[in-house]
């Protein structure tokens, strides 16, 4: 029997968006130097939220100088205990505000409030509390006596988790002593302009957290602003590609989170209903706008047919719609272009000849939606085994044999993560060993902790986030 849910929306009156923003730059909103406006939406009504600025090259040249400037004359001089008190001061802000957070990263994202309330904004401040307590013990993280921060960071975010991807780069590089300009995605810039005002609220000295909302171009003008240090980038495989060349030719230290085709490999001794809710977790949270999605799902052939059965039994009750009703566990897709791009690979899915199967669900008539999708008869050369589908697609192998389970998982240019579903430890420590992906979750699936290094292999990236490993990232040395 299938109940029916009453509405239960969350309030947006807890949100005080301006109808325009300006950069902020050393502490101040500031206006660009001839930049123009541009809007962002709501991708679940389709409605204007506000309009920001698209910082120009002599914007990105002013921030860069505020930072420098802040490294030199306070940044610098701080302890870490001092750099730390700043760190947990932001972080006990974001706890406070977390419901406007949420709501706002709801509207500006499409992703339920439920995520966000539970996910996206609890995660950024934990990550800020994490650095926190590691500001003052840097000379006790085993990278060697008084490490020193590169200075300048330079962060360019993408737009699915745009609040918690911000926590990810600030946090570190403040703990570390490095200042940063940092660019949302054009999309999502919302929460990236809220945290600014955090930042005043917070007394953080100012030129040491700066935020410019811009498209690719402003990005690509920090990329390559020659008093940048250190460039963090998280993103697609293509951009970070050109920004891996442009960085070449200097001495910017460099790291890139980028895209994946993680497999989610069920043996036949997996228990059946929990792996069903980790395949649901693992494609279905956030849209499937997940770099570490569970998107490729391998499982034993000799129990596919009661898997499936089961899966298409659990999608069904998958709520699609408004992100800020609680009971939402599918929200909007971000953008158009997004919704384009994930309707063009699904389509590349039927004309190579495998199956497309989705519940029944009403999708509201404005606002960009898909609703949650897999696809069976997938072989490994399809383009939707291949590529990157970013959306909520699942591609159903199947395999006969641990071995070839992992040949499987392994047949791809990225290596981000993986997820291992059977009873027994031995062949969850086996499968872990062969896998070629930077995390491995087992009879679990997108599992984060601020303490746990992430990243990827091959093309899903360099270097690694979070954790102690993460903490060399914004520090000079090798620590390899
Ligand atoms: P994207 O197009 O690469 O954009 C990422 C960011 O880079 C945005 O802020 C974007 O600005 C900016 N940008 C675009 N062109 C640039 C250029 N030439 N130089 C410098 N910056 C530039 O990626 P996306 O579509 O927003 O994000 C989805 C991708 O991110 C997926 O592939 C996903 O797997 C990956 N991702 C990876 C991780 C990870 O940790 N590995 C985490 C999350 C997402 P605009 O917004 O204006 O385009
Ligand atoms: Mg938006």
């Amino acid at each position: 029997m299938k109940f029916e849910y009453a509405p239960a929306p969350e309030s947006t009156a807890i949100v005080n968006i301006q109808s325009e923003y300006n950069l902020f730059i050393d502490g101040k909103f500031v206006p660009s130097k001839g930049g123009k406006r541009f809007e962002t939406i709501n991708p679940a009504n389709e409605k204007v939220l506000s309009r920001v600025t698209q910082a120009t090259a002599s914007d990105v040249d002013k921030a860069v100088k505020a930072a420098s400037e802040a490294y030199r004359k306070t940044w610098s001089k701080l302890t870490g205990a001092q750099r730390g008190k700043y760190l947990f001061r932001i972080a006990r802000i974001l706890q406070e505000r977390a419901r406007e957070f949420a709501v706002l990263e709801s509207m500006d994202n499409g992703k339920p409030i439920r995520e966000t309330r539970d996910t996206d904004i609890p995660l950024a401040a934990a990550h800020f509390f994490y650095h926190a307590g590691w500001a003052d013990k840097l000379d006790y993280a085993g990278l060697g006596k008084n490490p020193k921060p590169h200075g300048v960071v330079g962060q360019i975010i993408p737009w699915n988790f745009p609040m918690l991807m911000l926590a990810w780069k600030v946090a570190p590089a403040l703990a570390t002593g490095n200042t940063v300009v940092l660019k949302p995605a054009e999309t999502t810039p919302l929460t990236a302009l809220l945290f600014a005002e955090v930042c005043q609220q917070a007394d953080l000295p100012k030129g040491v957290v700066n935020i410019l909302t811009g498209d690719g171009a402003t990005g690509a003008a920090i990329v390559n602003h020659p008093g940048i240090n250190k460039i963090a980038f998280t993103g697609s495989t293509e951009v970070g590609k050109i920004i891996a060349k442009s960085v070449a030719s200097s001495k910017k230290a460099l790291t890139l989170e980028l895209g994946g085709k993680g497999a989610n490999i069920i043996f036949e001794d997996a228990p059946i209903d929990e792996t069903v809710e980790g395949i649901i977790n693992g494609i279905y949270f956030n849209q499937g706008h997940v770099c570490c999605a569970g998107s490729r799902l391998l499982v034993q052939e000799n129990i596919k047919e009661e898997l499936l059965e089961k899966l298409k039994r659990r999608m069904s009750m998958i709520r699609v719609g408004d992100p800020l009703d609680k009971n939402t566990d599918l929200g909007a897709i971000n953008s158009q272009a997004q919704l384009m791009k994930i309707r063009e690979l699904s389509e590349s899915g039927d004309a190579e000849g495998a199956e497309r199967w989705s519940p029944q669900c009403e999708l509201p008539e404005k606002g960009f939606w898909f609703p949650p999708t897999f696809f069976t008869g997938v072989s490994q050369a399809h383009r939707i085994a291949r590529e990157e589908i970013f959306g909520p697609v699942l591609s159903v192998i199947s395999f006969r044999t641990p071995s070839e389970a992992i040949e499987k998982a392994n047949n791809t240019p990225f290596g981000l993560s993986a997820g291992i579903w059977t009873d027994k430890g031995s062949r969850i420590l086996w499968s872990a060993q062969q896998l070629k992906a930077g995390v491995i979750w087992a009879n679990t699936f997108n599992k984060f902790d601020p303490a746990s290094p992430f990243g990827g292999y091959k093309e899903s990236g360099w270097g690694r986030e979070g954790g102690r490993h993460g903490l060399s990232a914004y520090l000079k040395g090798d620590f390899s």
